[in-house]
């Protein structure tokens, strides 16, 4: 009887089972762990976390650290992915000036336009046609900032609208005697340019602007030509879906465009070159990679856009695995069509507009692991026999045929957190394996960068869990419309706030965003990265790349936890035939442990108790 331990150490997560082996192939599992993995996989700080997991496993049984025979390594796949993102084209609007937010209160409604001037110029001015956009800024009290509109008003003044700096809108709105446009909160308020043409529009409460959001309103408002008013387009885009706006035409009124080449992806076949401008988006993109396929290395054009972001990856890798940059060569890309948040420049209050942007997730061969040496470090930290046990990609098809209800032919899809990876082992135990760039982290990034976020753990949760509305201090509405109800009030802090119900409870969103929106990006984010990944990581490993001639494929890594991303890969290989779904090791383990479940059985099969 022995004690055997198998580890696998990923990039994200090192997982451990313990098996009691009693013979040759028979194995009794007795305990399973897991935990972050400390450092970067392959490196000698993984032992940390290893030694802790391998605690974490032995907590709950009656043997010690001393009572294991061996402790197994996997042998790891030496793939690292990094994902970066680039944004195509760069509009730059220069003397051009513009305030579109969301004040939580603007005051009045409907649609003004004046002409700009500040609050103690109006004492001074004759009464005339013209009609006027006030200034109010932050030193004005609100008190006093009204009685000098009334006192212009009274003058036979026009008072089109005003612009506050400070949150007072509605309390001037409600002094004067008949409401007028007021856009609060612009933080750049001596950014106003004075004496200009101006346009203020705000909406009804749970309205969003129309005018200011239309070239064409725009450009009525201004008399703009058409060539101005295709350059006022990156404007309007900006002020869509906003309660209030204002636009304002500056004295040379150009707008400036500069678009930054977004350059050519080059990738070399085995057999072929060939190139692909990176504006022809993901899609043009991809059916390159798979025209290509097998590749030898992955380039970009220098001093473009996606040769900058190329550069960083290959930086980054090198940095990673401490070989020198000339080296790394990129083996695998996965494209998605993106779109970027970009401030505007000539803004007053932050506003931006998103830009046309691809995401590449990218994956290199390093060399092999030093998988032997952590192997020595292991076994001198805890005086217990270490091997090298087996390849992953084997041992994670050992695992997930330990799922109940599969058998050969079987595909594996381990979607972790930098690759997607992919197996097939037919019925003479033969296994084709595959490598891919972009899984879990990159959806990450991509929730991250869509929705604004610049928070990776907020983005996390929000690709990990439902969403919710907190719409009364005792019911929520949940994302797919049922409505909950509470005995006790929740916390008055998610009020009318989106909240993602993690399992530590719910979590407030600091975003205005509906929460539609959020599920749809989120959702996107999944099918562009999994659902593309798994479909092409398929097609590589199954015989004559028919994706028909498997017959069941199972789900296994961090990523096939995921509550969406198995139905999502389960109907986009239905028209397939395919038995999809997420692994269960050993009937209990979920999509996780499989490497390390597969390492044991390995030893069980070839030495036995
Ligand atoms: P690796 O094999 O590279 O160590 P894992 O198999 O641990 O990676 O997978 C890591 C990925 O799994 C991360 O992108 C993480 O966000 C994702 N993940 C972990 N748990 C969940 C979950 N409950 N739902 C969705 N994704 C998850
Ligand atoms: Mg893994």
């Amino acid at each position: 009887m022995r004690y055997i331990a198998g580890v696998d150490v990923g990039n994200n997560t090192t997982e451990i089972a313990i098996g009691e082996v009693s013979g040759k192939g028979k194995v009794r599992f007795l305990s399973s762990a897991m935990v972050r993995t400390v450092g970067i996989k392959g490196t000698l700080r993984n032992v940390i976390g290893i030694i802790d997991a391998l605690d974490l496993a032995l907590q709950p049984l009656a043997i010690q650290r001393k009572d294991l025979s061996v402790v197994l390594l996997n042998e790891a796949t030496p793939v690292i992915g990094d994902i970066a993102m680039e944004t195509i084209t760069e509009t730059i609007i220069t003397e051009s000036a513009m305030i579109g937010h969301n004040p939580s209160t603007p005051g009045g409604q409907g649609l003004g336009l004046g002409q700009t001037i500040g609050l103690p110029e109006l004492a001074a001015v004759a009464a005339d046609a013209q009609p006027w956009v006030v200034i109010i800024p932050g030193t004005a009290e609100f008190a006093d900032a009204a009685e000098q509109l009334k006192r212009a008003l009274s003058r036979g003044l026009k008072i089109a609208g005003a612009i506050v700096q400070k949150d007072d809108g509605v309390l001037i709105n409600n002094r004067l005697p008949q409401p007028i446009p007021i856009v609060d909160e612009v933080k750049f308020i001596d950014r106003v340019p004075v004496g200009m043409p101006a346009a203020l529009e705000v909406a009804q409460p749970g309205r969003t602007i129309e005018k200011l959001s239309n070239p064409f309103d725009i450009a009525t408002l201004f008399h703009l030509d058409p060539e101005e008013t295709r350059k006022v387009v990156p404007i309007a885009r900006a002020l869509m879906g906003t309660r209030s706006a204002v636009v304002i035409k500056t004295p040379k009124g150009d707008i400036e465009e500069r678009r930054i080449p977004a350059g050519k992806i080059i990738l070399l076949g085995h057999r072929q070159k060939v190139e692909v401008p990176v504006d022809e988006g993901a899609d043009a993109i991809m059916a390159k990679v798979a025209d290509v396929y097998p590749m030898e290395e992955v380039q970009a054009e220098p001093g473009t856009n996606v040769g900058g972001m190329f550069e960083h990856v290959r930086q980054v890798m090198a940095d990673l695995t401490d070989q020198p940059v000339s080296t790394i060569r990129v083996q695998d890309i996965l494209a998605v069509d993106t779109f970027k948040p970009q401030q505007i420049l000539g803004s007053l209050a932050g506003e931006y507009a998103l830009g046309n942007a691809v995401g590449l997730a990218a994956m290199v061969h390093t060399q092999k692991l030093p998988m032997q040496r952590l192997a020595r470090k292991l076994e001198e930290e805890i005086g217990i026999q270490t091997m090298v046990g087996g390849v992953e990609a084997d041992m994670a098809i050992r695992g997930a045929l330990t799922t109940p209800g599969t058998d050969a032919p079987l595909a594996i899809v381990d979607v972790g957190g930098g690759s997607t990876d992919a197996s097939v082992i037919n019925t003479s135990c033969e296994i084709k394996s595959t490598h891919q760039a972009g899984a879990g982290d990159m959806v990450t990034m991509l929730i991250n960068t869509e929705l604004g976020l610049e928070d990776f753990d907020l983005a996390e949760n929000i690709k990990k869990y439902p969403l919710a509305k907190v719409e009364s201090l005792f019911h929520m509405r949940h994302e797919d419309g049922s409505v909950q109800f509470f005995q006790q009030a929740l916390d008055p802090r998610l009020f009318g706030r989106v909240v993602v119900l993690t399992d530590s409870g719910p979590l407030p969103l600091e975003t205005r965003q509906l929460l539609s929106k959020i599920v749809d990006v989120r959702r996107q984010a999944k099918r562009k990265v999994f659902v593309k990944n798994a479909l092409r990581a398929l097609e590589r490993v199954a015989p004559a790349n028919n994706i028909r001639l498997i017959s069941f494929v199972a789900m296994v890594g961090g990523s096939g936890l995921d509550f969406e991303i198995p139905s999502m890969i389960s109907d986009a290989l239905q028209e397939y035939g395919v038995v999809t779904g997420r692994a269960n090791v050993r009937g209990t383990e979920g999509p996780r442990n499989a490497v390390a479940t597969g390492l044991v059985l390995a030893y069980a099969e070839e030495f036995g108790g």
